[in-house]
């Protein structure tokens, strides 16, 4: 069925309604709908492809709208709890005029942290032919205890599992929890798509640009495929065969907010309905393309989810850069 199954937090972002101020300095916040999986399930369905989300939020009217936006987007939500005690988790986040990211979250505890093993959807998991996850959702009991069920069903039941690492440091007690977090469950997946900020924070800033050094450090023995972003130069990709890049196309910058999502999003729409593409070179470097250009474009626009590109909009974009 194609199925790519998404596990972990939705929650509302609030942006400033004017760019490059602090939080402090921020007039008014408009808010956004968030959280890396939920972006990435919408993205596939955007692209046209079949995607679920699995977490929990607050029964309050920022959750009832996000799962609203979820079923809009032709998300399956019914894998979606409601908290009746936490509220839907809240992030206000800016870029300051300097190009630093703040973040202010409102999670003490947010629903998204308190899903339990018993409130998911197995039957859901098992139909995932890939199940794709953050490490956010890891932080916190009882989330954490109910991702590892989660990936555990998604194993047995023969799903790809597919990781997206995506750091939030200040969610994380500290460094050394972050990296011993993050790692804990690396072997265990199928794909890993980090980005060259990852890389630095969990290797050392030095070793970044070194193949040898990534792969030793980072690629285990079952991984399929590990894809490390570069922004707008495009993508690394390592394979237990070859190793690569592929560039991204050149694009206007509006906000960045959400273009790892819908990288992410876009390769795995591509490998939901061709699982092998990754022991195929060519296929596997026309699939980074296709997915560069998903991520490009959402660039060109504001906010995370209302600047993901359909179908249509990526189609349009290859015919003209291949033309
Ligand atoms: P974010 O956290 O902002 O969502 P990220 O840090 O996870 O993103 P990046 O490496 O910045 O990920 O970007 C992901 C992908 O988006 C890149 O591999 C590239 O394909 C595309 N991309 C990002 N920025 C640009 C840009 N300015 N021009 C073209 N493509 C871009």
């Amino acid at each position: 069925s194609n199925l790519v199954v998404c596990f972990g937090e939705m929650l509302i972002d609030f942006i400033p309604t004017v760019g490059g101020v602090s939080l402090a300095e921020a007039p008014a916040f408009e808010k956004a709908p968030g959280g890396a999986p939920a972006n990435v399930a919408v993205c596939i369905s955007k692209l046209g492809g079949s995607s679920a989300f699995i977490g929990k939020v607050g029964e309050d009217e920022f959750g009832r709208m996000l799962a609203d936006i979820l079923k809009k987007h032709n998300v399956d939500n019914s894998g979606l709890r409601f908290d009746h005690d936490a509220r839907t988790a809240l992030a206000f986040v800016t870029l300051t005029a300097e190009g630093e990211r703040e973040f202010v979250f409102f999670r003490n505890p947010s629903a998204d942290m308190l899903l339990r093993e018993s409130e998911l959807d197995i039957e859901l998991i098992k139909k995932a032919t890939i199940f794709h996850y953050g490490s956010i959702s890891l932080i916190d009991e009882p989330c954490r205890s109910t991702q590892l069920a989660a990936m555990d069903i998604a194993k047995r039941s023969g799903s790809i599992l597919s990781y997206d690492p995506n750091l939030r440091l200040p969610l994380w007690p500290s460094e050394d929890a972050a990296r011993s977090g993050i790692m804990s469950v690396w072997n265990l997946a199928d794909i890993i798509k980090i980005s060259e900020d990852e890389i630095s924070f969990l290797i050392g800033a030095d070793d970044l640009n070194d193949d040898e050094v990534v792969l030793k450090r980072l690629f285990h023995p079952n991984l399929k495929l590990l894809l490390v972003t570069e922004g707008s130069a495009g993508c690394r990709y390592y394979t237990k065969e070859f190793k690569g890049r592929v560039n991204s196309i050149k694009v206007k910058a509006v906000d960045t907010t959400g273009a790892g999502d819908a990288f992410t999003g876009g390769i795995l729409k591509c490998l939901a309905s061709d699982g092998d593409l990754y022991q195929d070179e060519k296929r596997l470097r026309e699939a980074i393309f296709f997915a560069n250009v998903c991520a490009a474009l959402t660039v060109t626009g504001k906010g995370g989810i209302p600047a993901l590109p359909t179908q249509d909009a990526v189609q349009r974009t290859l015919t003209e850069v291949t033309a």
